[in-house]
């Protein structure tokens, strides 16, 4: 039996252990600001990394999950990165109002698709791997603790950069598509909050006074929203508004928070000057305006040695029988924009399949989990550094 055959059946003989990895996993609160959380995620996946030879290093943050390297073989040499990250978007209190469970083939609960369970994934393609003596190139796993904030309180995208240099290939094990897609493309993002600063006044005795900061704003929105270009593929959303008191005053101030993707990232200068020009035209006298930058995601750039790893990726899953994989491009950012800035081929959405993400709706199917490992099998069995 070859060693692809050998790992496959590691694969079918673990899977308890593999539903109970990512059971754990999953009922372990790591959502936005649960920095303990994802450290114990963190902590417990350096473990078994270091179960099956794994040299971990830490890179460590005080306001954001920390980020775990482990490493197999020698990184100095041309190696393949594995990545994904371990935080979720779900506020603390989720796990005790929906845990882990299992119904009907579907697995549920917080960040049960997106993505703890690619880790399991990942975790174990390389455990079979190194039970069957695998060691054809050397590997890195990089595990983010703060993806879905952006990286807002760490320098994690440097690191990533700096991590990434060496690499031949990634792999992201984010939400796996059920239609068999792979991400080869995706947005960046850009979100930031303006700030209006009108003057309150007695709308009855004094109305005159009134300087409206929702009336400013109005304008504002939609001169946001009118930068909206479909052609270059530049997308503003105004998804957070709050502002007044009551309704007899004048409101003397009023807050938005918006998101913009976008495809190409040179696009950027130009959008932020134009954005700008919004923040200092004033429409109601007397109004300020401040511009806050809140976060910004490199885009997945199309590389064309990322097309060329799905080519290779889809006729290994073609000849194993783990289906047609498609190449697709989406708008969600993810850390595949900064393996691809740095260079490196990658291939992302990787992870178990399902849908529903960032909902509490968010299911995966649970057999996937299972071929999904083994498709990475495959792939590490058969790539080479061409
Ligand atoms: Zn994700």
């Amino acid at each position: 039996m070859d060693m692809k055959q050998k790992a496959y059946e590691v694969i079918d003989e673990n899977q308890e252990n593999m539903l109970a990895l990512w059971e754990k996993l999953v009922n372990i609160e790591s959502g936005p600001g649960c920095k303990e959380g994802v450290d114990e995620v963190g902590s417990i996946l350096a473990d078994f990394f270091a179960s099956i030879d794994g040299k971990n290093r830490f890179h460590k943050f005080s306001d954001a999950g920390n980020m775990l390297i482990s490493e197999f073989g020698d990184c100095s040499k041309p190696f393949i990165i594995l990545t994904g990250h371990m935080d979720t978007v779900f506020k603390g209190g989720t796990v005790a109002e929906r845990p882990f469970k299992i119904e009907d083939g579907k697995a549920y609960g917080p960040g049960v698709l997106d993505m703890k369970g690619g880790i399991v994934i990942l975790a174990y393609a390389l455990k079979a791997l190194k039970e069957t003596g695998w060691d054809n190139y050397p590997v890195k796993v990089i595990l983010l603790g703060d993806e879905e904030v952006g990286h807002a309180h760490s320098t994690a995208p440097a690191k990533i950069l700096e991590e990434a240099k060496g690499a031949f290939a990634a792999f992201n094990f984010e939400t796996g598509f059920v239609d068999n897609g792979i991400v080869v493309e995706r947005k960046g993002m850009y979100q930031f909050q303006i700030e209006v600063f009108g003057r309150g006044a007695h709308v009855g005795n004094d109305p005159e006074n009134g300087r409206s900061a929702i009336k400013e704003m109005a304008h504002k929105i939609l001169d946001i929203e009118n930068l909206t270009d479909w052609e270059k593929g530049n997308t503003f959303n105004v998804g957070v508004i709050t502002g007044g008191t009551v309704c007899n005053a004048t409101p003397a101030y009023c807050k938005i928070i918006c998101d913009m993707r976008f495809k190409n990232a040179s696009y950027l200068p130009a959008v932020k000057k134009q954005l700008q020009d919004i923040v200092d035209k004033v429409y109601v006298k007397d109004t300020t305006t401040k511009l806050t930058e809140i976060l910004e995601f490199n885009p997945m750039l199309r590389l064309d040695g990322s097309m060329k790893l799905f080519d290779f990726i889809r006729d290994v899953a073609a000849s194993e029988g783990f289906g047609e994989l498609t190449p697709k491009a989406v708008g969600g950012a993810s850390d595949c924009g900064y393996t691809t800035s740095a260079g490196v081929p990658s291939c992302c959405a990787m992870g178990v399949q399902g849908g529903r993400n960032h909902t509490v709706e968010e299911f995966a199917v649970v057999e996937t989990l299972f071929s999904r490992a083994k498709l990475l099998i495959a792939i590490l069995s058969k790539i080479n550094n061409q």
